[in-house]
């Protein structure tokens, strides 16, 4: 059963052909220097969040980086109740979950849940600069299907959960210490309507792609996509600069990843 996960989900509905050959065929791009410190600095935030929920000493981790220090220290000032385990059942960071779905199995990880008697919340933390709109989170794959897989996995309706973006490291406009944002974003059976809608009308069309055993689409000729697009050249496209596509294999020498 082929897994799908909220990435995976956004590469297929942003280009099939991008989606074969980041998924399917596992070709990498290498990333930039900043984007790999960025990256890594998420990840150590995520780990600090993880080992503290876990009850693991983290003043080592904290002493060795006076960023994360002061991160965790403006998140907790400014959003005690993330903190306040008062009346929560259960409670968990970097909690699996999974369904399956016609023949492919969703899955995601939550970065913490808390679970009230009536009520659910998923908490993510999200560590760029800037914070990302409500529009923006609420279209996200991230979004609707970590919110429609807890409602389908639980007895919760709809309307009883919600799912809640923080911005841990954005900077106050007056200073530079970080002044954390949150957007919170509810939920309503109408919205799992559409998800449910949406994921059939996706993962029938990735059925169908497979079957035909052909390359995946394209994008139009000219989409804006491509412009950024590191397999520009391959697609013949013509954007992308050869010193990234020129490291990734040909076609011919990428093993068949069994689906
Ligand atoms: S260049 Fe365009 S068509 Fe090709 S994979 Fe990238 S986005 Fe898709």
């Amino acid at each position: 059963m082929l897994r799908l996960s909220q990435g995976q989900l956004s590469l297929l509905e942003y280009c099939p052909r991008r989606y074969q050959h980041t998924i399917l065929e596992s070709l990498s791009v290498p990333a930039s220097p900043e984007l790999l410190t960025a990256q890594q600095w998420g990840d150590r935030f995520h780990l600090l969040m993880q080992q503290r929920e876990m009850g693991l000493p983290i003043d080592p981790v904290l002493e060795a980086d006076t960023e994360l220090q002061t991160c965790l220290s403006q998140l907790q000032a400014q959003a005690p109740q993330l903190f306040d385990t008062t009346g929560e059942i259960f409670r968990q960071s970097e909690h699996e979950r999974s369904l399956t779905f016609q023949d492919y199995w969703l899955t995601g990880v939550y970065d913490l849940l808390r679970l009230w008697r009536d009520r659910a919340e998923i908490v993510d933390w999200k560590t760029y600069l800037k914070p990302q709109k409500q529009q923006h989170l609420q279209r996200d794959w991230q979004t609707r299907l970590y919110l429609y897989m807890l409602a389908e996995t639980t007895d919760y309706p709809p309307d009883a959960l919600a799912m809640t973006y923080w911005f841990v490291r954005v900077e106050s406009p007056d200073t530079p210490t970080p002044a954390p944002q949150q957007v919170r974003i509810g939920y309503s059976a109408a919205a799992h309507r559409q998800t449910q809608k949406d994921l059939e009308r996706l993962t029938q069309k990735l059925t169908d792609f497979l079957a035909m055993g052909l390359p995946f689409p394209q994008l139009p000729v000219g989409s804006d996509q491509c412009a950024n697009c590191p397999f520009a050249v391959r697609c013949q496209r013509g954007f992308a600069q050869e010193t990234v596509v020129s490291t990734l294999p040909s076609l011919d020498e990428i093993e068949e990843v069994p689906i």
